[in-house]
């Protein structure tokens, strides 16, 4: 489905990311780990149309997307969940789930049913649909940055540490629901620096340091592997 091959991004003279290979197939669950700054979120701006690169291809249904627009790669079904969230705080939790929808101009009936699945999803924003997103917790201000993404019904979810300064026991519940998304057919790229719970669910991932990756596998394999177990999951 998507297909890095040898991107790199520049900020000005600096290279952030150089000659990364990434494969993400239709349905997976695939995972990019690292610390701070190893150039997670600059893949993801460079998929998402917020970054142009300065080499390599990055292709998406067999098109080469490098470049294009962010509206033009939310209309074609990428959809990017940043860090940060960046949802309009004074906007209602109602309010920002139907902002998610603008770019695909659907109808009102469809509209409807997109935020009754997400209320299904996340029981506790219909609760609190009536209140400004500013107002709810992390853990629920996340849960809106995504219900808002799956809004404009992507084929692929780009997710940017969504487990970023969230309690445990909320980062669990927050994973279940990604793992759900994963499973009524969403492809997911996620970022993390939450390797132990990101491995948990993930099909595969990569490992990146200083804009490159050093190590890929299945889960599985990086769960068990000595560098990325002292680097990441602290044993
Ligand atoms: P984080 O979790 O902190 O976001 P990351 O792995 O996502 O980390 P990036 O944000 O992609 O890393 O940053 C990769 C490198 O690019 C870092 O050295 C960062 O300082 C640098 N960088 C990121 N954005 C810019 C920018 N707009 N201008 C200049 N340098 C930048």
């Amino acid at each position: 489905m998507l297909n890095l091959s040898n991107l790199s991004v520049k900020y000005g003279s600096f290279t952030a990311i150089e000659d990364v290979n990434v494969e993400v197939g239709e349905g997976e669950f695939v995972v990019l780990l690292g610390s701070n700054g190893a150039g997670k979120s600059t893949i993801f701006k460079a998929i998402s149309g917020l970054e142009k690169p300065s080499g390599g291809k990055i292709i998406f249904e067999g098109n080469s997307i490098g470049g294009l627009s962010p509206e033009r790669l939310v209309k074609s079904g990428i959809v990017h969940c940043a860090e940060g969230r960046e949802l309009f705080p004074r906007m209602t939790v109602h309010e920002n789930l139907i902002m998610g929808a603008y770019v695909h101009r659907k109808k009102k009936k469809e509209i409807k049913q997109s935020i009754k699945d997400v209320y299904e999803l996340f029981p506790i924003l219909h609760e609190k649909r009536e209140d400004a997103a500013g107002s709810l917790s992390g853990g629920q201000q996340q849960m809106l940055a995504i219900g808002r993404a799956l809004m404009a019904k992507p084929k692929l979810m780009l997710l940017d540490e969504p487990s970023i300064g969230l309690a445990p026991l909320i980062v669990e519940q927050m994973f279940d629901v990604i793992q759900q998304i994963n499973k009524d057919g969403t492809t997911i790229l996620l970022a993390e620096q939450n390797a132990n719970a990101a491995l948990k669910i993930a099909n595969r991932g990569y490992v990146f340091e200083n804009g490159s990756i050093v190590v890929q596998g299945t889960s599985e394999e990086l769960f068990t592997n000595d560098e990325v177990r002292k680097a990441y999951i602290g044993a």
